[in-house]
């Protein structure tokens, strides 16, 4: 007992103290410190030369920015997001080690096995890391779209949408059941991809890394990655934006403008996008505000935040449920013999 009770708090205080372990410390945070120094140089270049923007301080400094309620909400959602995921919603996380284990043994029990010479692991080195970087980006963009196409998720969905001002924090401000599932899918996919990669040219096939992130990952967050959720307007031009998501772009999946929503749910590739039809290129500053339109003051409350999606998802399962059963029900059965 006593040591379920020490173990429960270590895993409290490890989760608190998540949030500021990963700004300064985590290059695989998209809120670490050098990506959001990098991206400040890059909005006070940029704001230099567009004064039309409103200043570089001026914007920095906003105070609804960093002290609204929205921006409050965020920095709580930093804190409870890593507490639930190591407390109470520990079952629930996947260890890619464990999938990449189970992959490699499934296909060494095929017959599948193979080696290769440092020369040649080299390079496949480099197949593996584009390869995780791209399935992964894919999957990212799969999984949102999926949030925002399919009403339950949607609800969940919601809460990152309900931001009104966009902060560094803001990135991680996600319900913990999106957290999870997302964490699932891509947790399973860099799993199975290392799995195939070592069980088809042996262990030294190694992602290249740049202190623990993939290094297409770390150039991209360092090349302005986490302006995404800031308040400034930085643009990469519309050829660029044909392949790489700017922090405009991601600005534009935010606004509360009709024409802009299940826009750019792209990561760092607009690729997938485009090939969707669901690209928008800005053409100058289309943005007025963020959020979900009426609904957003209500996420202003954490209650509503935590609670409302379940229940409103639950509301429109059950009504999804009455539909197919009233479907079912008017459809004909068999024609029964006649004797
Ligand atoms: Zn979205
Ligand atoms: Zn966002």
């Amino acid at each position: 007992m006593l040591d379920w009770i020490s173990d429960a708090c270590s895993r409290l205080m490890v989760g608190a103290l998540m949030p500021a372990y990963d700004f300064l410390a985590d290059p695989t945070s998209r809120y670490f410190w050098l990506y959001c120094a990098s991206g400040l140089v890059i909005a006070a270049f940029v704001y230099a030369r567009h004064k039309e923007y409103g200043g570089f301080g001026t914007t920095l400094l906003n105070r609804e920015t960093w002290a609204s309620k929205s921006a409050i909400n965020d920095y709580i959602i930093l804190v409870i997001t890593p507490v639930m995921r190591l407390t109470i919603l520990s079952w629930a996380t996947i260890n890619w080690t464990q999938v990449k284990d189970f992959v490699v043994s499934t296909l060494t029990a095929l017959g599948v096995s193979g080696t290769v010479n440092d020369g040649t692991a080299i390079g496949l080195g480099a197949a593996l890391t584009l390869a995780l970087f791209v399935v992964d980006d894919f999957l990212r963009w799969y999984v949102h779209f999926l949030f925002h196409r399919i009403p339950e998720l949607w609800e969940f969905h919601k809460v990152h949408h309900s931001a009104e001002v966009l902060n560094f924090a803001t990135a991680e401000r996600h319900h913990p059941v999106e957290v999870l599932i997302t964490a699932a899918v891509l947790t399973t996919a860099y799993g199975v991809i290392n799995g195939i990669f070592i069980a088809l040219f042996g262990e030294h096939v190694t992602v290249t890394t740049v202190a623990g992130a993939n290094i297409f990952l770390f150039v991209f967050n360092l090349a302005g990655g986490a302006l995404r959720h800031s308040p400034f307007w930085i643009t990469f031009g519309p050829r660029v934006e044909r392949w790489i998501i700017s922090p405009a772009m991601h600005q534009i999946h935010h606004s509360d403008k009709v024409e802009h929503f299940d826009r750019n749910m792209g990561g760092s590739l607009a690729v997938w996008d485009r090939m969707f039809g669901t690209l928008h290129i800005p053409r100058g500053r289309e943005i007025e505000g963020f959020g979900l339109g009426e609904e957003t003051r209500d996420f202003r409350s954490m209650e509503v935040i935590l609670i409302r999606p379940f229940q409103a998802c639950a509301q429109l399962l059950r009504k999804r449920f009455r539909q197919q059963t009233k479907d079912a029900s008017k459809t004909p059965g068999p024609v029964a013999a006649e004797f």
